[in-house]
């Protein structure tokens, strides 16, 4: 019943027209976007960082980026599985800002699908953990889009998800809205772990949704490391 009364909310809430072509969408299990405008968000496999995965433009690739050799990342690794643009931009848009929650699952899959076969990704992975938000995001939210990630790929991986063992302490202005220079200072000491017994030892893998610079994942993963976990990795939908 309860089920049924959302999902009518739901219907009531969002106009059935998909919110990237505009298409009337009309088909079972459609939300928010068409299943064609879905279909449309493919794997970025252009040469790339094999540390911290960074896309390269044009030809390169077998050797690490300038950032990785200059300060090499407390990851590991780190893998995004398309570029943030297009359709993919659209759908990471709706989830974040438009209450798209319903296309995590659909983003989820497609990180999955993309990234289930990197090398060492997955490998022995012990426990996924989300980029959390501050709590008075998170209130304004409703939900972090990156746990919905996490939780629906942990699914599909069959790694379990600890949602609660980094905390976001401090807010922070969106990365986006910052320059370059300014995104590492603007994360720095905005995360703790705030459940280092979830990690000492184990292998983790950080989800989220965007990588931009990289500074937010280097943040997470460097208190994780400080926090005694064995391996950090990470893995994220979309690379702007
Ligand atoms: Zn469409
Ligand atoms: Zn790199």
């Amino acid at each position: 019943m309860l089920a049924r009364l959302l999902r009518l909310a739901d219907v009531a809430f969002f106009p059935s027209f998909c919110r990237s072509c505009g298409l009337l969408l009309e088909r079972p299990g459609e939300r928010l976007l068409c299943r064609d405008c879905l279909g449309r968000i493919v794997p970025h496999r252009a040469p790339r960082c094999p540390v911290c995965g960074r896309f390269f433009e044009g030809e390169g690739g077998g050797h690490p980026c300038g950032a990785c050799l200059g300060h090499p990342p407390p990851f590991s690794l780190h893998r995004s599985a398309g570029r943030y643009g297009a359709v993919l931009k659209d759908a990471i848009l709706l989830l974040k800002y438009r209450g798209g929650r319903p296309l995590a699952r659909d983003l989820a899959a497609f990180a999955w699908e993309a990234l289930r076969r990197e090398d060492g990704l997955w490998e022995k992975a012990e426990v996924l953990v989300p980029v959390p938000l501050h709590r008075r995001r998170l209130r304004e939210r409703g939900f972090n889009q990156s746990a919905l990630l996490a939780r629906a790929i942990g699914r599909a991986a069959g790694i379990p998800v600890e949602t609660r063992a980094l905390k976001k302490v401090r807010p922070t202005p969106a990365q986006t809205s910052l320059e370059h220079g300014q995104r590492r200072t603007n994360v720095r000491g905005a995360f703790a772990v705030a459940r280092p017994e979830r990690v000492r030892g184990r292998v983790v893998v950080v989800i989220d949704d965007v990588f931009t610079t990289g500074a937010t994942l280097r943040e997470c993963a460097a208190e994780l490391r400080k926090a005694g976990a064995g391996e950090v990795r990470a893995a994220t939908v979309a690379q702007a």
